[in-house]
């Protein structure tokens, strides 16, 4: 009988680089798919329980009206008159934090919570501050999306506990200007530094299907994983093309195309988060279930993103009971070093105390 082996690479294949070349990269990416599949199902059982899933939510705090162009993006002020998306004002505190106990009811442990700016003003400090600070109270992990950053709200997020800052690079810095006009690939770069300078987690990745080459894809997870650090989290999303917007046209991508990034993205960046981001709802759960074999490991539950559709939490539940996937436990380390207290045993994903309404009990095992 033949036994097939992977072919021996010249560093272990969980090996945490930062010196990664396109040409390298590009024939991780080629493998044979079953190749491809297996070396990232490897890495990823090296680090992480591949039967379990982080469940984040993700709540638009401030919806539309930027002034960012961003080709794919309804919440754009320059695709409004083809939207018809109106701009809404930054929701209140409490009206946050309920959401916040809502989600950690419904067992996610990460709470991010997004404003459609190209940076925050000033005067909405405090309240983003606040946001922080209440949802970390809940036990949950924080993650905000505010755009650019100065030194100076970095500081104030960081000592307001903030655990993730997101800042997607989108594509490859090639591609970038194809994207978006108002703001360039260093920008992004330098917002990524100062953020992880003030020692907040990086949550960093980008779309696939903005009408970018393979080439574009690849380098895209070049530049995160060649980054001094790795982000610790790497949402990778697929286009939705939404009407009104530049690239409300876009092909659709091929699934099997997509599961290659996500591989990719898991052997290149082996101890980060992978989330299975936008794009879910015009996925199959077999596309969904090869992301998860291939090593995504965190999606974002909850019917809406920012202001598009996701599969809710029955489908989610559904397709986790098939794969005989769980839902991920905040982790209890970390959660202790931040002085968060978290429910014992089966229940610390939910970070319930055991109550009877708890649907993590019910539904999730
Ligand atoms: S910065 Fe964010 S909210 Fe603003 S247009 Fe770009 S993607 Fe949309």
């Amino acid at each position: 009988m033949n036994v097939h082996v992977l072919p021996m690479t010249a560093a272990p294949i969980d090996a945490v680089r930062h010196d990664w070349t396109r040409a390298e990269a590009q024939a991780i990416h080629d493998l044979p798919f079953n190749d491809l599949l297996f070396r990232a199902a490897t890495v990823q059982r090296l680090h992480f329980d591949p039967n379990k899933v982080q469940l984040a939510r993700l709540l638009s705090i401030k919806t539309g009206g930027c002034a960012e162009d961003c080709g794919y993006c309804s919440q754009s002020a320059h695709h409004a008159s083809g939207t018809g998306l109106k701009a809404s004002k930054l929701m209140e505190v409490e009206r946050v934090l309920n959401e916040a106990r809502k989600a950690k009811a419904q067992g996610a442990t990460r709470y991010c919570m997004g404003a459609a700016w190209r940076s925050p003003k000033s005067r909405d400090m405090d309240s983003v501050v606040a946001m922080v600070e209440g949802v970390k109270a809940l036990g949950m992990e924080t993650c905000m999306t505010l755009g650019m950053l100065s030194d100076d709200d970095v500081v104030k997020l960081k000592d307001a506990g903030l655990d993730y800052y997101n800042h997607n690079i989108d594509t490859s810095e090639r591609y970038y200007s194809e994207i978006i006009k108002t703001r360039t690939f260093a920008d992004r770069l330098d917002t990524l530094s100062r953020v992880r300078e003030a020692g907040i987690k990086v949550c960093s990745g980008g779309i696939v299907g903005l009408g970018e080459t393979i080439e574009d894809r690849i380098d895209m997870l070049v530049t995160l994983a060649n980054l001094e650090q790795h982000p610790e989290s790497v949402p990778i999303n697929m286009l939705i093309p939404i009407p009104g917007t530049p690239l409300e046209n876009r092909k659709k991508v091929d699934p099997i195309a997509f599961v290659r990034i996500i591989a990719l993205a898991r052997i290149m960046m082996p101890t980060s988060f992978v989330r299975l981001s936008a794009g879910r709802t015009e996925m199959s759960e077999e596309t969904q279930a090869l992301c998860f074999f291939a090593g995504a490991n965190s999606i974002f539950c909850g019917e809406t993103l920012l202001t598009a559709d996701n599969p809710g939490e029955d489908k989610d539940q559904a397709l986790f009971n098939k794969l005989g996937i769980e839902p991920m436990a905040l982790d209890t380390d970390a959660a202790a070093d931040a002085g968060i207290e978290t429910a014992p045993s089966e229940h610390a994903g939910c970070g319930c105390s055991g109550t009877s309404s708890c649907q993590t009990a019910t539904s999730a095992r």
